[in-house]
C-alpha cells in the first residue's frame, strides 16, 4: 500500500524568510513545493515555472472560473492562487507537497482539509521584520507599508495554525519544520 504524501502549509508575514526556509526545506529534506499562479510581476531574478506561473489578471479569473485552484486569494492587490493539478498527483506518488500561502487561503485549506499541518512563521521581533522588508531591496515604499499593515492582520491568524514556529536562523527554523512534519508521519489513506 502506498502511503500518501503529507500536505502542509506554511504562511507568514511577507519578510518573515519564509521563502528562504522553504527553500531549505525542499533543498535538505527533500520536499517538494508547489509553485502558485500569481498576477503580480516578475521580482528581478524570479523565473517563470520556478517561483511563480505569472498571469494576467484576466488569465487567472478565466483559471478560477475553470475550478483549477485548489484555494486562491487576493493580497496587496494581486490574485495568488494553488494550481490544484500537480498537487494532488504529487501527493498520490507519496511526496510530501509545502504550499506557501497567505492565511485566507490556507484558511480555506484547513477547512477543505482534515489532513493538511498548518505552520506559522514568526519574525523574532517587528523590528527584525521590519528590518527584513526593507533591506530585501524588492518593493517600493508603498507595498512595503501595505505588507507591514497585512502582518497586523496575519498576526491575528496566526492562533489558526496548528503551530508557530520562529525564525531564529534559517537552519533552526526548518529543521523545528522539519520535525513537526516528520512527526505527522503516521497518517494513513
Ligand atoms: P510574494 O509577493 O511576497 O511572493 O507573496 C505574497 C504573499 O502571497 C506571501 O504571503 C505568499 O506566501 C502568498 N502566496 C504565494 N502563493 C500563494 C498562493 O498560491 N495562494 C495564496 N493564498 N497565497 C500565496
Amino acid at each position: 500500500m502506498n502511503k500518501r504524501g503529507i500536505l502542509a502549509i506554511i504562511s507568514g508575514f511577507s519578510g518573515a524568510g519564509k521563502g528562504t526556509i522553504v527553500g531549505e526545506l525542499v533543498k535538505k529534506y527533500g520536499y517538494a513545493l508547489s509553485i502558485s499562479a500569481t498576477t503580480r510581476s516578475p521580482r528581478e531574478g524570479e523565473v517563470e515555472g520556478v517561483n511563480y506561473f505569472f498571469k494576467s489578471r484576466e488569465t487567472f479569473e478565466e483559471m478560477i472560473d475553470r475550478g483549477e485552484f485548489i484555494e486562491y486569494a487576493q493580497y496587496v492587490g494581486n490574485y495568488y492562487g494553488t494550481p490544484a493539478d500537480k498537487v494532488q498527483e504529487k501527493l498520490d506518488l507519496g511526496i510530501d507537497v509545502l504550499l506557501e500561502i497567505e492565511v485566507q487561503g490556507a484558511k480555506k485549506v484547513m477547512d477543505a482539509r482534515k489532513d493538511v499541518i498548518s505552520i506559522f512563521l514568526l519574525p523574532p521581533s517587528r523590528e527584525e521584520l521590519e528590518r527584513r522588508l526593507v533591506g530585501r531591496g524588492t518593493e517600493d515604499a508603498e507595498t512595503i507599508r501595505r505588507r507591514l499593515e497585512a502582518s497586523g492582520y496575519e498576526m491575528g491568524m496566526a492562533g489558526l495554525y496548528q503551530h508557530q514556529v520562529v525564525n531564529h536562523t534559517v537552519e533552526q527554523a526548518a529543521e523545528e519544520i522539519e520535525k513537526i512534519l516528520h512527526a505527522g508521519c503516521g497518517q494513513m489513506d
